[in-house]
C-alpha cells in the first residue's frame, strides 16, 4: 500500500493552493501537491516551469506569495531556512576549495557546535555511505567528478536533514558515470531513509530513480504519479508528449458500448478502435496516443488487427537494442513504430520506401481529451 494511496498517511510536505509572484509574474500558479516521507520524488518539466522556485521555496530561500507549505503538518512559512530540517544540494557543489573532504562533510555539524566524538562518528559514518573513506584527507581538487559529487552528498546528509533537495545533482557528469551514479543515489536516499526531492531536465534520471514524478508546466503540475503509470496512463498530451516518445492521432470519438470506442480520423479510412475507461461523447475531439513499442510493424497485412494501416516507410534508425521506422500513413501523417532487434540484423526483410502494415491493440493507446 503506497503512502500516496493511503488516505490516513500524513504527508512529510504540504504544498496547499501555493502561489508565487515575481511582479506581476506568477512564476507558481495555486499549486497543491503531497509528498511523503521516504519518498524519492522529481520535479520534472521544461526549463521556466518553476522546479527551481518549488525547492527554493521548499528550503526557505523563498518567500510564499499565497497559500501555505507545510513540513509534519506545521507551517513553515516564517520559518528560517537553518531551523528547517531540510538542506539543498546545488549542481555546483559549493565544496570549499581549501578544505579537505572531512573537514568539507564536517562543516556544518562544526558551525552547529556538535562535540568532537559527534562530528567524528557522524563524518566517519558519511565517509563510509558514500564510499570516501580513502579520500578524507584530500581537497576536491584532488578528486574527480563523481567523487566531488558524492563529497557533496555526503555534506548534504551529514545533519541527518528529513529532507533533501537535490537541483539537477548529476547534472556536471557525463552520461556513463551519471547513470552508475543514479543508483547510488538510489541506494544512499533507501539506506539513509531521507525523503529526497530532485530537480532534473533528464526524464531518463527521473524515470530511473524516482518513486512518483510531478510533471510541470508554466507553474502548475500537470501530473503526479509512479514513473510506470506516467508512462502508461499520461493524462493529457502534453504529458504523454513530454514522457517518452508517441504517436497522436486526432480523432472525433463514437461510442460503441461500454468503454468501446470508433474512431473517425480522416475521411475515407475505416475508424480505429480503442478502449478508454474516460467517457467520450459522440463526436467528441479526442487524441488516441500510442507509444511506438506498441506498434507492430508487418510486410503482410495482420489478421484480426482492430487497428491495421498500409504505409509506406521513410526511414529506419538502427539503434542497436531497438530499430525505429517512420512510416507514413494514407493521409501524409507519419507514425513511429520501434521493434527489439532481439536476433542478430532484425528485420532486415523490411527497408527503406517498402509498402508496411503498422497495426495496434484496441487497448495499446490511451485516449486523451487535451
Ligand atoms: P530551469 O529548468 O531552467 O532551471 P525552472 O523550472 O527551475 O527552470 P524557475 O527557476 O523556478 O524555473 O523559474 C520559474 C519562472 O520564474 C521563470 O520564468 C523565471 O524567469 C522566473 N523567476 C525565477 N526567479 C525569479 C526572480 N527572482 N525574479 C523574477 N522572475 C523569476
Amino acid at each position: 500500500f503506497a503512502p500516496w494511496d493511503d488516505p490516513d498517511q500524513q504527508p512529510l510536505i504540504r504544498f496547499q493552493n501555493v502561489t508565487k509572484r515575481f511582479g506581476e509574474f506568477v512564476a507558481i500558479d495555486d499549486l497543491t501537491l503531497d509528498i511523503f516521507e521516504r519518498e524519492f520524488f522529481a520535479l520534472l518539466g521544461p526549463s521556466g516551469c518553476g522546479k527551481t522556485t518549488m525547492m527554493r521555496m521548499l528550503a526557505g530561500f523563498e518567500s510564499i506569495s499565497e497559500g501555505r507549505i507545510e513540513l509534519s503538518g506545521k507551517d513553515i512559512g516564517h520559518v528560517p531556512p537553518n531551523k528547517r530540517a531540510v538542506n539543498m544540494m546545488f549542481q555546483s557543489y559549493a565544496l570549499f576549495p581549501h578544505l579537505s573532504v572531512w573537514d568539507n562533510i564536517a562543516f556544518g555539524l562544526r558551525r552547529d557546535r556538535k562535540s568532537k566524538e559527534e562530528i567524528d562518528s557522524r563524518v566517519t559514518e558519511m565517509l563510509k555511505l558514500t564510499r570516501l573513506e580513502k579520500f578524507a584527507r584530500r581537497k576536491p581538487h584532488q578528486i574527480s567528478g563523481g567523487q566531488r559529487q558524492r563529497v557533496a552528498l555526503a555534506r548534504s546528509l551529514a545533519k541527518a536533514p528529513k529532507l533533501l533537495l537535490l537541483d539537477e545533482p548529476l547534472g556536471a557528469l557525463d552520461k556513463k558515470l551519471r547513470q552508475d551514479t543514479q543508483f547510488e543515489l538510489m541506494d544512499i536516499q533507501e539506506s539513509t531513509g531521507t525523503t529526497f526531492v530532485i530537480v532534473t531536465h533528464d526524464q531518463e534520471e527521473a524515470m530511473t530513480v524516482a518513486s512518483r514524478v510531478a510533471v510541470m508546466d508554466e507553474g502548475r503540475v500537470i501530473q503526479v504519479a509512479t514513473p510506470a503509470n506516467i508512462y502508461e496512463y499520461p493524462n493529457s498530451v502534453y504529458v504523454a508528449d513530454f514522457i517518452g516518445d508517441v504517436n497522436i492521432i486526432d480523432a472525433k470519438a463514437r461510442p460503441m458500448g461500454e468503454n468501446t470506442y470508433a474512431l473517425d480520423w480522416i475521411d475515407g479510412q475505416p475508424p480505429l478502435r480503442a478502449e478508454s475507461k474516460t467517457g467520450f461523447s459522440e463526436g467528441q475531439q479526442a487524441h488516441l496516443a500510442i507509444r511506438p513499442e506498441k506498434i507492430r510493424i508487418t510486410k503482410e497485412k495482420p489478421e484480426d488487427a482492430p487497428n491495421a494501416l498500409e504505409g509506406k516507410v521513410l526511414d529506419i534508425a538502427y539503434l542497436g537494442n531497438l530499430s525505429t521506422y517512420h512510416v507514413q500513413l494514407p493521409g501524409g501523417q507519419v507514425i513511429k513504430a520501434q521493434t527489439a532487434n532481439t536476433r542478430r540484423i532484425a528485420r532486415r526483410d523490411i527497408t527503406w520506401e517498402d509498402p508496411v502494415w503498422v497495426s495496434w491493440s484496441a487497448t495499446a493507446g490511451v485516449l486523451l481529451e487535451h
